[in-house]
C-alpha cells in the first residue's frame, strides 16, 4: 500500500522502484499552511531524466507493447478502486501539501482522480476505429501509442491533474516520464506506488521529482520523450514550446488564465453571486479557470458589488484540516508575496479594495494565507486587470452593454474559459460564441463532463484534453489501404 503519511523523503519512482537522485540532492517540501516540513524530495537532474527514459522506452518494447485494450482498462480501474479505498487518506495528504480545505480535497481533487482513471478506463473499452472504403480498396485507421511521453504538472490541482494525462496516455499504450510539481509533489509518488501495486508493468510510469529547469527542461528536450502533455504557466508554456517545437514533438500546453465572469442585470441575482464567489475564490483562487474579472451591467453594478464583497466577507479562512474551512493557505510564502505584490499594484493603480488582501493572524500565522480581496475601481488597461494573479483577488468592472462586456471579456491576452449570467437564452447562445474562449459556462461554472473539449485559446494553450481528444493526443493514428 502506498505511505500516505508526511514527513517522508521521496526519492524518484523508476523502472518499477524507488530510485535515489543521482545528485544525492533532496529538496523540502514544507506545508503551506503551518510551515512546517509536509517531505522531502529527491532533486533530479538529466542523468536522473536518461535513467527514467531508459526504463520507460525498456518497458515500451516489452510485454506492455502486447497488453490488449481490455487489460489497460482493468488496470486503470484497478487504480481507481485502490485510490478510491482510501478516499480520507489521499486527501489529507493532498491538502496538507497544498493547504486547500479538506472539504475540497475529498470532494473534488480525490474523486476526479478517481473518475479520470475509470473514466479513460470505459472510453477505451468503447472506443471504435475508423474505416474508408473506397472504390477496389479499403482503408482502416490504427492507432498506435505515441511511445514515450512527458507529463509535467503544476501544483495547484496535483493529482487531479496528474492523473487527466495519466490516465490517457496508458489507455493508448504508451510509457511516462512525469515530472509533477516541486511545490506539491507527494500525491504523485503515491500515484506512482499505486500503479506499481496494481500491476503496472515495471517502467510504464516512471516519476522524477525536481525543479523545472532541472528536470522539466531535459525531459522536454530529450529526443527519445515524443510528446509532452505540459500544464502550467504560460511563460513556461512558452519555453517548452520552444524546445519541443524543433524535435517535432507531440505538444499539448494548458497555460493560464484571466477569465470573465459576465453578469446581465436579468441574471437571478442571488444564485449569481454564490456562483460568481465561488469561481472567484475556490481553491484560494488558484484555479487556472477561475472568474478573477467579474463583468457587471451598470444597472445592477453597485447591488451586485454589495452583494459580492458581503458573500467575500462570509468565506471562512481557516485551518485547511477543519472541514469547515472555505479558503484556506495559498500554495507557499513566495506565491503569496507574489499575490499580495498584485493587491498593492491594485491600490496604486487607482482601485478600491473593499475587501481582503490581509495576513490572517492568530493560529493561521505561520501560514501562507491571504483574505479573499475584491477589487473595484480598475480601468481595463490596469495590469491587475490584464495580469494572472491565481490567488484570492477578483476586479469587478462596469459595462453599459453586450458589445462593451464583450469587448472587455475579450480584452486580455487569455483565452481560457468565462462564465456567463443571463436568464435571456438568445442572449447566452449569442455571447457564449463570440467570446473568445476555448471553454463556456451560462449560469454555473466548472461543471465538468470528461467528454467535452478541455483547453483555451489565445495564450492560454494550444490543443485540447477531455474524452477522444486526450486518446487521439495519446496516440499516432496510422492508416492502412488495402487494394481489393
Ligand atoms: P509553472 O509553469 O511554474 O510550473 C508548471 C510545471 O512546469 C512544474 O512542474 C514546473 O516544475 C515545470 N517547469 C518549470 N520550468 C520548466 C521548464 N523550463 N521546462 C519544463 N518544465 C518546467 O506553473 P505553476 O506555478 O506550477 O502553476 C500555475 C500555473 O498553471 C498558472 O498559470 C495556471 O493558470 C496554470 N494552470 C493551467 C491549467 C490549465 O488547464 N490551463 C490548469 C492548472 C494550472
Amino acid at each position: 500500500m502506498p505511505n500516505l503519511n508526511l514527513g517522508q523523503t521521496l526519492d524518484h519512482h523508476i523502472g518499477g522502484r524507488s530510485h535515489p537522485p543521482s545528485s544525492g540532492e533532496y529538496l523540502d517540501d514544507p506545508a503551506p499552511a503551518t510551515g512546517q516540513l509536509a517531505g522531502r524530495i529527491a532533486r533530479g537532474n538529466e542523468a536522473d531524466v536518461e535513467a527514467a527514459v531508459a526504463a520507460a522506452q525498456a518497458a515500451q518494447t516489452g510485454p506492455w507493447g502486447e497488453t490488449s485494450v481490455a487489460e489497460r482498462a482493468d488496470l486503470l480501474d484497478a487504480v481507481a478502486d485502490a485510490i478510491e479505498s482510501r478516499v480520507d487518506e489521499w486527501a489529507a495528504l493532498e491538502s496538507a501539501d497544498t493547504g486547500k480545505p479538506i472539504s475540497l480535497a475529498r470532494s473534488i481533487d480525490i474523486p476526479r482522480a478517481i473518475s479520470n482513471f475509470r473514466f479513460f478506463a470505459g472510453a477505451i473499452r468503447h472506443s471504435r476505429s475508423d474505416m474508408f472504403p473506397m472504390a477496389g480498396a479499403l482503408n482502416y485507421t490504427l492507432r498506435k501509442p505515441v511511445g514515450t511521453v512527458g507529463l509535467i504538472t503544476p501544483w495547484n490541482l496535483p493529482l487531479y491533474l496528474l492523473s487527466w494525462k495519466t490516465a490517457p496516455a496508458l489507455a493508448m499504450g504508451n510509457t511516462i516520464v512525469a515530472k509533477p510539481s516541486e511545490v506539491t509533489p507527494l500525491t504523485a509518488s503515491a500515484l506512482a506506488e499505486t500503479l506499481t501495486e496494481v500491476g503496472l508493468p515495471e517502467g510504464v510510469f516512471n516519476l522524477v521529482h525536481g525543479l523545472g529547469p532541472e528536470v522539466g527542461q531535459p525531459l522536454v528536450a530529450h529526443p527519445r520523450v515524443r510528446g509532452i502533455s505540459f500544464t502550467g504557466g504560460t511563460a513556461t508554456g512558452a519555453r517548452v514550446a520552444g524546445t519541443a517545437a524543433p524535435l517535432f514533438k507531440k505538444l499539448s500546453l494548458e497555460l493560464g488564465g484571466k477569465n470573465a465572469s459576465v453578469v446581465f442585470a436579468d441574471a437571478d441575482l442571488e444564485a449569481t453571486l454564490d456562483g460568481v464567489t465561488r469561481a472567484g475564490f475556490a481553491n484560494q483562487g488558484q484555479i487556472c479557470l477561475c472568474g478573477s474579472r467579474i463583468l457587471v451591467e451598470e444597472s445592477i453594478y453597485d447591488e451586485f458589488l454589495a452583494g459580492l464583497v458581503k458573500r467575500v466577507k462570509a468565506l471562512q479562512v481557516g485551518d485547511p484540516s477543519d472541514p469547515a474551512t472555505q479558503v484556506g493557505s495559498l500554495v507557499g510564502q513566495a506565491h503569496r508575496e507574489k499575490v499580495e505584490s498584485y493587491v498593492a499594484l491594485a491600490r496604486e493603480e487607482g482601485g478600491t479594495v473593499h475587501c481582503g488582501g490581509e495576513r490572517p493572524g492568530g493560529d493561521l500565522a505561520a501560514g501562507a494565507f491571504l483574505t479573499p480581496a475584491v477589487v473595484s475601481g480598475l480601468g481595463q488597461d490596469c495590469r491587475t486587470v490584464q495580469e494572472e494573479i491565481f490567488g484570492p483577488v477578483v476586479t469587478v468592472q462596469p459595462f453599459a452593454d453586450e458589445a462593451e462586456a464583450l469587448a472587455l471579456a475579450n480584452g486580455v491576452r487569455y483565452g481560457l474559459a468565462a462564465s456567463v449570467w443571463t436568464r435571456d437564452l438568445a442572449r447566452a447562445h449569442r455571447f457564449s460564441a463570440a467570446l473568445d474562449t476555448g471553454m463556456v459556462w451560462v449560469n454555473t461554472w466548472l461543471l465538468r463532463d470528461l467528454r467535452v473539449p478541455f483547453g483555451g485559446v489565445k495564450e492560454s494553450g494550444v490543443g485540447r484534453e477531455g474524452g477522444h481528444l486526450s486518446l487521439e493526443f495519446f496516440s499516432e493514428s496510422k492508416n492502412v489501404c488495402i487494394k481489393l
